[in-house]
């Protein structure tokens, strides 16, 4: 039986070249989406063209409900689930400095990006089996620290203190947990409300001088999921090009 990865907001995005990433390193894959089952659908048909397996699995990672449904769906379809990637996130094209932030916004953020993460980890720490693993999803900024970003930053520090924290509560399990802690990476989440300008600066701060691409992303997590990253637990690792 395929070894079996749920990756949560894989309709787009950095999510949808991880499943296809995995998928093709052998592992059966969930597309969980939001609400954009249209893409979500392409990305099981081409992972279906190339001879994968995948199944796309609409859930509300806010949701503790949702959640559960997507784990005991998994489990009737797929049969087990071995790798979480916990790559479901958003973050606001208006970026305004935190006394002018609102507390839709806010709560939003928590809801999706902190809840959101709790929601799957806690599923994931009950459900995985012998030898799983679980990869959150944090954001360089938390090293940056650039104004603007102070609720987002909020919820992905939160999300690595939770990291570092159930790794060893999972202590016995042969379950690892880690976080990937992306730079700008050209997605619709990093470009959309950006000037040209601001991208093209943006894009220059690693030393290597360009965006990262989905797949960059995708070859950290398919390093974590994979034989080679057993050794690594407990750890944030920063994809950036060494932007910091
Ligand atoms: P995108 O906006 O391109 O894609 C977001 C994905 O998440 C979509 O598949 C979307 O589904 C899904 N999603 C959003 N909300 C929910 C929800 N409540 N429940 C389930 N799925 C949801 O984002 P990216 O690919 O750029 O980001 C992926 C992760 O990487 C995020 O955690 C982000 O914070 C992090 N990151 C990204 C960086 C970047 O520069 N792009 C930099 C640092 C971190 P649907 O299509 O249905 O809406």
């Amino acid at each position: 039986m395929k070894q079996v990865a749920i990756v949560t907001g894989a309709s787009r995005g950095i999510g949808a070249a991880i499943a296809q990433r995995l998928a093709r390193d052998g592992l059966a894959v969930v597309i969980n989406y939001a609400g954009n089952a249209v893409e979500a659908d392409k990305v099981v048909g081409a992972i279906l063209a190339s001879g994968g397996t995948a199944i796309a699995v609409q859930a509300d990672v806010a949701s503790a409900t949702d959640v559960r449904k997507l784990f005991d769906q998994t489990v009737a379809q797929l049969g087990r689930v071995d790798v979480l990637v916990n790559n479901a996130g958003i973050m606001p094209s208006q970026l305004p400095h935190l006394s002018a932030t609102d507390d839709d916004t806010f709560d939003r953020l928590v809801a999706v990006n902190l809840k959101g993460s709790f929601n799957t980890m806690r599923e994931a720490a009950q459900k995985l089996e012998n030898g799983g693993r679980i990869i959150n999803f944090s954001s360089s900024l938390v090293g940056t620290l650039l104004p603007g970003y102070a609720a987002y930053v909020a919820t992905k520090a939160g999300v690595e203190a939770m990291t570092s924290i159930l790794s060893k509560e999972l202590r016995g399990k042969n379950i690892t947990v880690n976080a990937v802690a992306p730079g700008p990476t050209a997605t619709a989440l990093f470009l959309d409300g950006k000037t040209p300008e601001l991208i093209e600066r943006l894009a220059k701060m690693p030393p290597l001088e360009r965006l990262g691409q989905p797949e960059d992303i995708a070859n950290a997590v398919s390093f974590l999921a994979g034989a080679d990253g057993g050794w690594i637990n407990g750890q944030t690792l920063r994809a950036n090009g060494g932007m910091v």
